[in-house]
């Protein structure tokens, strides 16, 4: 166990934590050169192509140190956003250090001090890395001094890496060996594993991650998961060294997985705790939490016979993410679907590419909403997460939303933008301190709703990028919803209907109106879009029809032309979906609740 370490890069997304993991990788050499791929432990598509990382990943670096000894240094890779806190935190309670990233020329941002704050929460030991210092934009001395006036940690103990170059590679290394605890923990006693993350294999089932606190663990052993008290025979277990290299046991201390042929993804939860059937654990590790749904939206197929593929797909899907919730949903105006439940709105847009993609479904998801909390005159309770939903509001007494507490880092000469951005979006300003000279740290308290959809790019575009945000949600609060509805030529669409806060309801439904002109395609008629309150209209649009035939301009002669003019049209239409007689696109369920 002296042997091992067990760590994690945190870092603000971009400071170059997916880079410097492949360099570790690369340096003790685990992958030959012919194998190796950039970002490796970004596996799946869409970490690639966006860049970021979604699931947690570990591998096994065997290191000689200068010592001349042989070490096992176990990276654990964590996802960089808020909507996956929780993983990450599970992930951190699995390590005994992290190395804090910090991009020499962008300096402390708003991730890495909540990432810090996270560390600290787990007693981790931290050692600050200031990365890309081959940039001629870096500035090793700001950064330094930001280290230890923002992050109070000893700057001296920075190790400077180039992740690009190499530079520094083999410090952080050593500085693993020398700086990080090894594990503590008992192999003589009950075993106690904690899961990390878990995916789903065709061939072997659920593949969980682990790592163990005490005891050892073998193939044959029966386990138990104590969160649901199921029993499974283990089959493997082993090590990650990017590809799974099985193991004749683990003990305390290490990082690996296990194969127990579970076929039943809510069996393995993020954050239980394993143990032997024949020799139980007093009690589970403590930090246990169900992973709890933020937003929600509704899924629909495009094609109106596509209700069964969703439903597989969704099933198949669920398989490598257990915080995907969803059930069957039916809408006036689309058919059958699904309500589905989110960590966040990344987690949502990953969960429709994931459907598009790897399942090949062309789908229509509805503006995504928080949940609800409507406190009836009866005393009863309801919860609610779809507008379509939404009671008789003269038999509501009131009506509680989701609050978050969010930082945002910025410098000096933004305050005013972004006091101006969160204050339209009900925000309350709660306290702003400097950080260094020019740069602030603002705490709003904002309702989630306002800021699911936009805000984010909002903040990103009225700080030239230099904004920087992390929220956590805080509690429930008392608010003043109605609902809006859209009704198009006349007739109510539920999937397009919202709830806004009063004051802002009559600007609300004006832009919706607006959107949804710009979105819905021009047609043969005229299409009239209105936005009402209680049965009441408080705006409306018009969508001009076509003055004549769009294949008219082709004087029926050229057919090629033509028939690609109306191949292209086929297209277009793939996204969309036919509500009454009008051709709403996909697009257009997102758009009203865009602001501007
Ligand atoms: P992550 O979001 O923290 O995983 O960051 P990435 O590793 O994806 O890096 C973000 C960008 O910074 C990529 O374009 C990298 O090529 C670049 N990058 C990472 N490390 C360095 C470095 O040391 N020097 C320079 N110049 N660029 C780097
Ligand atoms: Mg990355």
């Amino acid at each position: 166990m002296k042997q091992i370490r067990n760590f994690s890069i945190i870092a603000h997304i971009d400071h170059g934590k997916s880079t410097l993991s492949d360099r570790l990788i690369q340096a003790v050499d685990i992958v030959s050169d012919r194998d190796f791929k950039d970002q490796i432990l970004d596996n799946m598509d869409i970490e690639r192509e966006r860049g970021i990382t979604i699931k947690s990943q570990s591998v096994c670096l065997p290191y000689t140190a200068k010592d001349n000894k042989q070490y096992f240094l176990n990276l654990i890779d964590t996802p960089g956003h808020v909507d996956f806190s929780y993983e990450v935190s599970r992930a951190l309670a699995s390590c005994e250090g992290a190395f804090l990233l910090i991009d020499a020329s962008q300096g402390v941002e708003a991730q890495t001090l909540a990432n810090l704050y996270m560390a600290l929460e787990h007693n981790l030991e931290i050692i600050p890395v200031i990365n890309k210092i081959d940039l001629p934009s870096a500035d090793i001395e700001r950064v330094k001094n930001q280290i230890e006036e923002d992050l109070g940690l000893d700057p001296e103990k920075a190790i400077l890496t180039s992740a690009k170059t190499g530079t520094g590679i083999e410090n952080i290394l050593e500085g693993a060996v020398k700086y990080l605890p090894p594990p503590s923990g008992d192999s003589t006693l009950p075993l106690r594993a904690l899961i990390f993350d878990s995916h789903y294999d065709p061939f072997r089932g659920t593949i969980i991650h682990v790592r163990l606190f005490d005891g050892t663990l073998k193939a044959g052993d029966t386990i138990k998961l104590m969160y649901n008290n199921a029993f499974y025979r283990v089959e493997e277990v082993g090590i990650f060294q990017i590809i799974r290299i099985p193991q004749k046991k683990l003990s305390a201390g290490q990082v690996g997985y296990i194969i127990a042929g579970i076929k039943t993804v809510s069996d393995t939860r993020c954050g239980d705790t394993i143990t032997l059937k024949s020799k139980p654990c007093e009690g589970p590790l403590p930090g246990f939490k169900e992973a709890k749904p933020v937003v929600f939206s509704s899924i629909y197929p495009v094609a109106s016979d596509g209700y069964e593929e969703l439903a597989v797909a969704l099933e198949k899907l669920k398989l490598n993410d257990a915080s995907l919730i969803y059930e069957k949903d039916t809408s006036a105006a689309l058919g059958f679907g699904f309500r589905c439940g989110f960590l966040g709105l990344l987690h949502l847009e990953v969960v429709q590419e994931r459907l598009e993609r790897e399942y090949d479904l062309s789908l229509i998801l509805t503006a995504p909403s928080v949940r609800y909390e409507i406190i009836m005159n009866d005393g009863e309770t309801l919860i609610i997460d779809n507008p379509a939903l939404y009671p008789d509001p003269t038999m509501i007494e009131k009506t509680l939303e989701p609050y978050i507490r969010a930082g945002i880092i910025v410098p000096d000469r933004y305050m005013g933008a972004v006091m101006s951005l969160c204050l339209d979006r009900r925000g309350i300003n709660k306290n702003y301190q400097y950080l260094t000279n020019n740069r602030l740290e603002m705490i709003f308290e904002l309702p989630l709703a306002e800021i699911v959809y936009d805000f984010y790019d909002k903040l990103k575009s009225i700080t030239q990028g230099y904004g920087s945000f992390d929220y956590e949600i805080i509690d429930y609060r008392e608010t003043d919803m109605v609902k809006l509805d859209i009704l198009i030529n006349g007739e109510k669409v539920d999937a397009l209907a919202q709830l806004v806060h009063r004051e802002r309801s009559v600007e609300r439904g004006r832009t919706a109106c607006e959107k949804l002109k710009d979105e819905i395609p021009r047609q043969m008629f005229k299409i009239a879009i209105q936005g009402a309150i209680g049965g009441k209209i408080i705006s409306r649009s018009t969508v001009s029809p076509f003055r004549k035939d769009v294949t008219a301009k082709c004087y029926g002669g050229d057919i090629s032309r033509k028939r690609k003019l109306l191949e292209k049209q086929r297209k277009g239409k793939k996204r969309m979906k036919m509500v009454g007689k009008v051709m709403i696109p996909q697009s257009a369920f997102l758009s009203v609740l865009k602001t501007d």
